[in-house]
């Protein structure tokens, strides 16, 4: 059942690039996914790819130094992500491709985007290693490519950030297969972001059977052999954006005396669970903006919520 939302709670707004206020930029370049994941915030398929042409004519009007989002639903299949990359820098912005890895499991893909601007590779590992997690989070048996995907970003030298969403019941071990699976690889720098089930677009745990930010910072606290109030103390330390705390997220190093934020092993729990007055995450985030199908900016939550089942 869709929960019901108050859209007058809603403070929605949307800014013309030369006007943009956010420092993070959300771009849907396509809305074609090889997947079908049972947790997906942009479930629709119809709308067309994103034109290149376009895109670089809204980046000359963007205004400030930005951090921009390449996804979609899967960002690797428009045929021109190599353009879309290069572009982002070209104009003065900074990048990082948000993915689900399985073109990335191709050296001669990883290779092409090696010869792009690209430095930061997200990539979504929800069931990390483990096919049966694959299987009833994402629908597919996908571990080895996913894998073969981590050992690419890795050996071609892309800064590399992992997603897994953890689903009760399901692959609440997943923070410790995580660590084995750096520790495997040998990947010392890396920012591992746990989070729950979003109530956003298709999903599979309701608010009620989902589990909480409390829950995840045990989860990770027993995993990664840290104490729960070790966790908590980072609860409203800002390291990065701005200045700005951001409620339900926790940042850490794995290394205590680690104050170097894009060095070593980082966790970073999000609390994506719509539970709160407005029933999005994290509402009112000044950060994360989303480009609207108009070519306006709008604030990124905000947006999908508003735009639930369509754009
Ligand atoms: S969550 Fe990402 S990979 Fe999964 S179906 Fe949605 S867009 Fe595709």
């Amino acid at each position: 059942m869709t929960k019901k939302i108050d859209f007058s709670n809603i403070n929605y707004y949307e800014q013309q690039p030369e006007d943009n206020t956010f420092s993070d930029i959300v771009i849907d370049i396509t809305h074609r996914c090889n997947m079908e994941c049972k947790n997906c915030y942009i479930p629709n398929r119809t709308f067309p790819d994103m034109n290149f042409e376009k895109f670089n004519s809204w980046l000359s009007r963007l205004s400030g130094k930005c951090m921009i989002r390449l996804v979609g639903a899967e960002p690797t299949l428009h045929p021109e992500i190599d353009k879309f990359i290069n572009a982002t820098t070209e104009h003065g912005h900074m990048n990082v491709l948000c993915t689900n890895g399985l073109r990335l499991s191709s050296t001669s893909f990883a290779q092409r985007l090696k010869e792009t601007t690209l430095r930061g590779v997200y990539i979504s590992l929800n069931g990390v290693d483990n096919d049966d997690w694959y299987e009833e989070i994402d629908e597919l048996r996908c571990a080895k490519k996913k894998l073969q995907a981590v050992q690419n970003i890795k050996d071609f030298g892309f800064s590399i950030d992992t997603g897994t969403i953890i689903v009760k019941g399901i692959n609440e071990e997943a923070p410790s297969r995580l660590l084995h699976l750096m520790d495997t690889k040998d990947i010392q720098t890396v920012t591992m972001r746990i989070k729950n089930v979003g109530q956003l677009g298709r999903y599979q745990k309701q608010e009620d059977e989902n589990i909480k930010l409390a829950g995840l910072v045990k989860l990770c606290a027993d995993q990664f052999q840290l104490s729960e109030d070790y966790i908590w103390s980072h609860y409203g330390k800002v390291h990065r954006y701005g200045g700005r705390v951001e409620p339900g997220t926790i940042e850490f190093p794995m290394d205590e005396d680690n104050t170097d934020r894009y060095n070593k092993r980082w966790i970073k729990i999000t609390d994506w669970d719509t539970d709160n007055h407005v029933g999005i995450p994290d509402p009112g985030s000044k950060r994360r903006g989303r480009l609207t199908e108009n070519w306006t900016i709008a604030p990124m939550y905000e947006h999908i919520k508003m735009n639930e089942g369509n754009y």
